[in-house]
């Protein structure tokens, strides 16, 4: 019995146990052996069953605990039942075309329709739409883009949606900007040229997300003329709840579906995305890697070219600390609130994005609110290097001792412009980046401080 047990042959331990049961003088052990080998294999309901008439001290206490797991998977099942048909009915109410398409895996254009201002677009699962300007027209729109919007959108699941791209659509003249209204995003817009088109997605139904944050500053760029700034609404945020995942983007470029949707309506030569230093050079915002040399960065680069697009990366040289640099000198700042539960002025002031982005800014927030308590005790800790820069900037060190090695030195060197970044961005919109970024940020003298960062490296890549 004892070495089944040693050996993690439950089973074998248990049928030898079960012998022993019945002799008092082994029955202590014999039980414990069943109740433990049971609790090694996770079958709580087993173990619930067995213990029923067992009062001794450990089965009690095993008995317990395994009641305890029980309610909390049984817990879990049940919210997860609970949202997956809360998701199903979302998609059950969602329009539809009134002629519908078939849906093609080899011609991925084939799965585009347009209905007054509204583009169809059909995937294996359903359909979602974009609501248009009203002049646009679908049948001038290069089939590369079509393809390429098919690609961002289900490339995680249908492989044909990578096939070669059809040729011929040349680099349009104007820029473009995939906005969402939070920090990154307005800082990349500030360095950009002023005639840079945003594109903000709007989520055509009702979520969590208040848009009226976001709704400010655009009201403002647009009312100015600082900037155009265009608002599309679209459901296709719903694609990847058929996979088991939330609401949200397919993958990182689908925010960007309706600008490829809108490349030769507004003859764009770039789309650009407003990722940081800590979504590039960094990996998952705590390790140095060389961004130009991923396969990422190499594989969508050469497929936006492929469809007449640059890919830009226009804060590539500068850090969620930089940015909030940018917008704090540029004149936006009183009109922008990163927080996504904010009333429309101000943020909540409790959540993660409110202590790194609004904190920093010198708004209000609570550093003891519950989400925020989670995250600074959370390992490996989100968003390492920016969040360890927030606590030295908002002096909270007192509050994480656990991350005392962490913050020994001094991380003012985050603010600046990493330098190189700034090679990932093709000409002719390099220089108006680069002479926007020299305005607002000195470069960091100490590359190296960048290059060196692994922080948490006990937590596997
Ligand atoms: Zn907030």
């Amino acid at each position: 019995m004892r070495r089944a047990y040693n050996a993690g042959r439950w089973d074998a331990a248990r049928t030898h146990a079960s012998h022993l049961l019945s002799r008092p003088s082994e029955q202590t052990l014999a039980r414990s052996v069943i109740v433990r080998s049971y609790w090694n294999e996770g079958r709580f309901q087993e173990l619930v069953d067995c213990t029923k008439e067992w009062h001794d001290e450990l089965s009690h206490s095993y008995r317990e605990q395994a009641i305890d797991r029980l309610k909390v998977t049984g817990g879990a099942k049940k919210l997860t039942m609970m949202k997956e048909e809360k998701l199903q009915r979302l998609r059950d109410d969602q329009p539809q075309p009134k002629v519908p398409i078939n849906w093609s895996a080899e011609h991925m254009d084939a799965n585009f329709s347009q209905e007054g201002s509204r583009v169809w677009f059909r995937y294996p699962e359903g359909y979602v739409f974009w609501d248009m300007p009203s002049d646009y027209d679908l049948q001038s729109t290069h089939p590369a883009l079509l393809c390429l919007t098919a690609e961002v959108l289900l490339s995680p699941w249908i492989s044909s949606s990578k096939s070669p791209l059809p040729k011929g659509r040349t680099l349009g003249e104007r820029a473009s900007l995939s906005f969402s209204a939070g920090t990154d995003s307005t800082a990349a817009a500030a360095v950009m040229g002023d005639s840079t088109l945003l594109g903000y997605h709007r989520r055509s139904f009702d979520s969590m997300l208040d848009h009226r944050n976001a709704e400010r500053l655009i009201n403002h760029l647009n009312s100015t003329g600082e900037r155009e700034v265009l608002s599309i609404s679209s459901n296709h945020e719903l694609i990847r709840t058929n996979h088991g995942k939330p609401v949200g983007f397919s993958t990182d470029f689908a925010c960007a579906s309706h600008l490829l949707l809108l490349a030769d309506h507004f003859d764009l030569g770039a789309i650009g995305f407003g990722m940081p230093i800590d979504n590039t050079y960094l990996w998952k915002g705590r390790k140095f890697r060389k961004f130009e040399e991923t396969q990422y960065y190499t594989y969508w680069t050469k497929r936006f070219a492929q469809a007449g697009l640059d890919l830009l990366f226009p804060v590539s040289s500068i850090s969620e600390a930089g940015a909030l640099m940018v917008v704090k000198a540029s004149p936006w700042l009183e009109h922008l609130n990163s927080c996504m539960r904010g009333d429309g002025v101000k943020g909540c002031g409790r959540c993660w994005k409110c202590f790194h982005k609004n904190g920093p800014l010198g708004r209000k927030m609570d550093p003891h609110s519950k989400e925020i308590q989670i995250l600074l005790n959370k390992m490996p800790l989100r968003t390492a290097q920016h969040a360890l820069w927030a606590i030295q900037k908002l002096k909270l060190e007192h509050l994480v001792p656990h991350l005392s090695d962490e913050l020994k030195s001094p991380l003012d060197w985050w603010e600046e412009a990493y330098r190189p970044g700034l090679d990932l961005i093709q000409q002719p919109w390099r220089d108006i980046v680069q002479e926007r970024t020299e305005k607002w940020l000195p470069y960091m003298q100490e590359e190296k401080m960048l290059q060196c960062v692994n922080l948490f490296p006990q937590y596997p890549v």
